[in-house]
């Protein structure tokens, strides 16, 4: 067993030594809850997630902590509840529940704990005020910057040219700051704003605060391992690094920094603007949680992801093979024998390798074919149980396999008859090359149509 993973700090790989096995610690920022979590956020959620299950499979379940914070005050959270008309705390507790779902569909493993922003305010506090003590903090106007001129080391993890980080963060250039670069730990709030009392007023905490107080709180000053998806390293981990190292004298922070790639939608940037925006319950309309699941995990995770429907479509293809394999006559009393143990390997060192998703799923692929084409039952058990074990680990083949093919084909003839009725609306409206569009994707799909004299289909099957 050799933990590698990419560790964005140092631009390379490195085998994963956690400081203490016992007790293995990984933070990730998580969401700032105003609206439905989208199919990016997911993704990094869900590849966290699978992190997760392989260190727990490495170190034990009960020497691995987690912490995945939930972003409760931030001005987003303003904004929205303003446009909504509705109350911040309802907004929130909706927003924290809502995600949560989308996370349990997405067979996403609650975190070992959970931190609120809101709930951590004191301890930002002191993180404010001792960040001033060491002069690298100024109060200012009600507001607290942080002199970022007082870290040397600033711009470690984005190695960023400062005339870049300026533009890049889009500073707001405001009289009170001595240096554009300088980011607010701290700012006063309007009456009809979330505050807390603090020795600079009534205010309340900037965003990259609040994750530096909340991961000292549960994980200490140093832990392992800290994620977030690449849009994340510039300001905010950046920002993070700078907070945390000077409110501990320089002590080190994080050791392995970990970053999920960016996903298009149809090579296209995902925008609000441009309509090709999903968020995770929308595409529950289209495919089961862990169909999508699995179309995340079909790309390494710090690949870009070009979300496509036929990459959903092909994720679900393979969990039908898979479940499928899973169905197969099976003997327990063969699956305890070290031929599972043997055959889930080349799975676990996929996954250990930097967590190649891409490379595990074929090779659970490989499991089914040879499940397929075994005579024995003693290793047909033992590859079943190897299959099994290893979808697990990424959060796959979790459910009764007679639920998901039952499933899976009244979803699939619920689709295709509701295709064959687009198509017949198409052509009794005359809209022919739409009517012919409709019935080459069936058939691309191997499903045959007859048709009536009078346009109706009368039947269909699947060749
Ligand atoms: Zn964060």
């Amino acid at each position: 067993m050799t933990l590698t993973l990419y560790n964005s700090l140092t631009r390379r790989k490195e085998r994963f030594e956690p400081i203490n096995p016992q007790r293995v610690g990984m933070y990730v920022c998580g969401p700032t809850v105003y609206d439905r979590a989208h199919i990016g956020n997911g993704r990094a959620f869900v590849v966290f997630d699978v992190l997760y299950r392989v260190l727990r499979d490495i170190y034990g379940k009960e020497h691995v902590r987690y912490v995945r914070n939930i972003t409760d005050v931030e001005d987003k959270i303003n904004a929205a509840a303003r446009v909504n008309g509705e109350p911040i705390a309802a907004l929130t507790a909706r927003t924290t529940a809502a995600f949560h779902d989308d996370m349990s569909v997405l067979g996403v493993l609650p975190p070992d704990v959970e931190p609120r922003a809101t709930e951590h305010i004191p301890q930002m506090i002191a993180m404010i005020e001792r960040l001033i003590a060491s002069g690298h903090a100024y109060a200012t106007e009600g507001h607290v910057l942080f002199a970022v001129a007082s870290d040397p080391h600033y711009g470690q993890l984005s190695r960023r040219s400062r005339d870049e980080m300026i533009a890049g963060a889009r500073i707001e250039v405001a009289p009170y700051k001595r240096d554009p670069a300088d980011f607010v730990l701290w700012k006063p709030s309007a009456p009809d704003e979330p505050g807390w009392d603090s020795p600079w007023g009534r205010g309340r905490p900037g965003w990259h605060i609040e994750c530096s107080a909340m991961s000292e709180t549960h994980l200490g000053e140093s832990f392992d391992i800290h994620g977030g998806g690449l849009d994340l390293i510039f300001p905010h981990h950046e920002n993070e690094i700078a907070q945390s190292t000077c409110a501990h004298e320089g002590r080190p922070f994080v050791r392995y920094w970990l970053h999920n790639g960016f996903l298009s939608i149809d090579s296209a940037k995902m925008s609000k603007s441009l309509g090709n925006f999903f968020t995770v319950r929308e595409l529950l309309d289209e495919a089961p949680g862990e169909a999508i699941r699995l179309a995340l995990l079909s790309a390494h995770y710090r690949d870009p992801l070009d979300w496509t429907d036929e990459r959903l479509r092909q994720a679900r293809h393979s969990l039908d093979r898979f479940y499928r394999a899973l169905t197969l006559s099976r003997d327990p009393v063969f699956e305890c024998f070290g031929e599972a143990e043997e055959a889930l390997r080349p799975v676990k060192e996929a996954l250990e390798d930097d967590l190649n998703t891409p490379l595990a799923l074929s090779r659970l692929h490989g499991l089914v074919g040879a499940i397929n084409r075994t005579s024995s039952d003693a290793e047909r058990s033992a590859l079943q149980r190897a299959l099994e074990q290893g979808g697990r680990l990424m959060g796959l083949l979790e459910q009764d396999p007679l639920v998901w093919l039952r499933g899976s084909t009244q979803a699939d003839e619920r689709r295709i008859e509701e295709q064959i009725a687009s198509r017949a609306a198409a052509r009794h409206q005359r809209r022919f090359a739409e009517a012919d569009k409709i019935r080459a994707a069936l058939s691309a799909e191997g499903i045959v149509l007859e048709d009536k004299p009078d346009g109706t289909t009368s039947w269909w099957r699947k060749d």
